[in-house]
């Protein structure tokens, strides 16, 4: 077994990790692991663009970004956390340009903003053009620029190196365990910190936006070790996935004008969201969704409804609505490129000339690794930080996006407290000094390696993979109710004792053995779905994501705070609701206190 020794380790090379490294890499030996060839990361796919309040095109401030961040998280985001993103998205983006970042342009030569759901002017106004985009690929670009400025500053990577454990020596973090997925050798990374920046879990569910590798698996490995995970019960549901595939179409489409129409002919979200319409947060227009396919008015009365950006109907609802602003094929055509080739290459249908077929698509987990506003992980309700962790990016719960996160905000999230936390990590380990590993620091995972590459039972890591992905999908999705909860729950549990007792796998040998590596991801998934069932059982009341049919009221009274779940030493889920959210500019300010959303 090869030991290596870096201070700053990070784990994740999507835009949380190597914001982070490009921050620890100034001042201290930092190394990035990652299962995937960096750029291959998730954040690769983002679309839409990066929330800041630039006022480029009209005017707009960070305060009323703060607003209608902590509105859309449903008044569960901690506020402290939301002023820091917004205030700070602005140098944030600044600084993205200034490394290279090839933004679109407005014809002064500024940095474009376009409109996304949820983002307004003067505390819940008009909907203001605060999106930075670099066409529909701004996350491709943010990918692109922050990992060639880390080989610029000699950040050593470990590229296609799987993590597997989290290395505790009492109650400090000093490394962790990883497996080269080239031989299936292991490796242990002795470190002074080590950050978390996995990315998502949207594999949990049947339809997802999600890439195959968001399997949860920094979530899993700290939770495992004794690190709650909080508001696991809030994941979000986007409204436009591509019918059955779940493939993402963002919401700079309804951004640029599109809007959505069911069976009838009607634009359904007037109904829903009077004042802004399709520009609504992503909770309540999947909501109205489902209610609309609920009602049997989705196409066809098949399970979807059309999202239509065809300039004739943009133009069309522009000039009801006074806009003096009109589209045509070409401005599309430069706007949403990736869409269209999705869509004529996945659908064989063209969006310029007819709508497309979308329902929603699990997307993006609010919940996670709690930290304070510097990265550290914290334990407690009291914000008591573990020594030695860090988290960032999806992974993380700051928590800035409460109940319910706003489009372009999870980009904004990952460089503003990427880079907090890279500072921090530095500052840190050269104050510290290393802790020894402990004996063995890798024996029991490699038990549990060895243990999955020579089982004989009779299930496929794909089959409980697919049943857990179908329970999730039916009764921890858009809607939710206690019997349906608890029947996933029960699932989940059958499915997590046949993972133990009874799987088998094809592969059994060591070179690239992705069979190995997804049946050791899946017992991830199955470790998430089940405290997200069972902290989503718990929250009796509705808010953000979290929607119950028989608690559709939203509780300010008792559920005001967050959920923190600890494993216990039986293996089974310890919930504790006393961690209170952060309420600091409600204190100084009337309009930052929780009211009723209408949007
Ligand atoms: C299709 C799509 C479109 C989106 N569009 C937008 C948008 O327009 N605006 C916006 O704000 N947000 C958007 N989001 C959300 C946003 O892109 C993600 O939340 C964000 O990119 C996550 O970044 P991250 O750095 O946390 O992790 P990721 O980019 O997901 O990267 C995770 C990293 O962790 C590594 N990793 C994971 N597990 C292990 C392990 N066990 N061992 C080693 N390495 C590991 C992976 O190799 C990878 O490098 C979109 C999401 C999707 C899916």
């Amino acid at each position: 077994m090869q030991t290596h020794q870096y201070e700053a380790v990070i784990i994740g090379a999507g835009g949380a990790g190597l914001m982070a490294a490009l921050y620890a890499s100034r001042h201290v030996k930092t190394a990035v692991i990652s299962k995937l060839y960096p750029t291959r990361s998730h954040t690769g796919t983002a679309q839409g663009g990066i929330g800041a309040a630039l006022g480029n095109l009209e005017e707009d401030r960070p305060e009323w970004h703060a607003f209608d961040t902590v509105k859309g998280g449903d008044y569960l985001s901690d506020q402290d956390a939301a002023l820091v993103l917004a205030e700070e998205a602005v140098s944030a983006v600044i600084e993205l340009e200034h490394l290279g970042l090839p933004f679109d342009r407005t014809s002064e030569g500024r940095i474009s903003q376009r409109r996304f759901g949820g983002h307004t002017s003067g505390f819940g106004g008009s909907p203001v053009r605060r999106a930075c985009h670099a066409a529909d690929r701004t996350g491709h670009m943010i990918l692109q620029t922050l990992y060639q400025q880390c080989i610029k500053n000699d950040v050593m990577f470990f590229d296609e190196y799987h993590v597997i454990d989290l290395i505790r020596s009492g109650d400090t973090v000093v490394g962790v365990v990883a497996i080269n997925i080239n031989d299936g050798k292991l490796h242990v990374f002795h470190s002074k910190a080590v950050l978390f920046a996995t990315g998502g879990w949207g594999k949990v569910w049947e339809i997802t936006s999600n890439a195959h590798t968001l399997t949860g698996d920094g979530n899993a490995i700290t939770y495992r070790r004794g690190v709650p995970m909080q508001d696991m019960e809030f994941f979000q549901f986007h409204p436009t996935g591509i019918y059955k595939m779940g493939i993402l179409i963002t919401e700079g489409v309804r951004g640029e004008g599109g809007v959505l129409i069911n069976d009838r002919g009607e634009r359904f979200m007037e109904r829903y969201a009077p004042s802004i319409k399709d520009l609504a947060s992503r909770d309540v227009v999947s909501r109205a969704i489902y209610l609309e396919l609920e009602a049997g008015r989705g196409i066809k009365g098949r399970r979807y409804v059309h999202l239509d950006v065809t300039p004739e109907t943009v133009n069309r609802y522009l000039a009801e609505a006074g806009e003096d602003r009109r589209i045509d094929a070409e401005y599309i055509e430069t706007r949403l490129p990736d869409i269209l080739d999705f869509c004529r290459t996945y659908l064989g249908v063209d969006p310029v000339k007819e709508p497309m077929p979308v329902q929603p698509t699990a997307h993006y987990g609010m919940g996670g690794i709690p930290t304070d506003l510097d990265g550290r992980a914290v334990i407690d309700g009291s914000r008591t930080p573990l020594p030695g962790l860090y988290a960032a990016g999806e992974c993380a719960c700051v928590s800035v996006h409460g109940a319910n996160r706003l489009g372009t905000n999870s980009l904004t999230d990952l460089i503003v407290f990427g880079r907090r936390s890279g500072k921090h990590m530095a500052e840190y380990c050269q104050g510290a000094d290393f802790v020894p590993l402990p004996d063995n620091p890798a024996g029991e995972v490699e038990a549990e390696l060895q243990r999955i590459c020579t089982a004989s039972g009779s299930r496929k890591p794909y089959e409980i993979r697919a049943e857990m992905q179908q329970i999730m999908m039916k009764h921890v999705g858009v809607f939710r109710t206690a019997s349906g909860m608890q029947e996933a729950l029960d699932t989940v549990r059958r499915l997590q004792e046949q993972f133990k007792t009874d799987l088998v796998i094809d592969d059994r040998g060591q070179r690239f053995n992705t069979d190995l590596l997804e049946a050791w991801e899946l017992g991830c998934l199955l470790d998430i779905a089940e405290v997200t069932a069972a902290s989503a059982l718990a929250r009796q009341e509705s808010r953000g994501a979290h929607s119950r049919d028989d608690f559709p009221k939203r509780d300010d009274e008792k559920w005001m705070v967050h959920t923190l779940a600890y494993p216990t030493d039986d293996g089974g889920i310890r919930l504790d609701h006393n961690k209170p959210v952060d309420m600091s500019l409600a204190e100084k300010d009337e309009r930052f206190k929780a009211k009723e959303r209408v949007y």
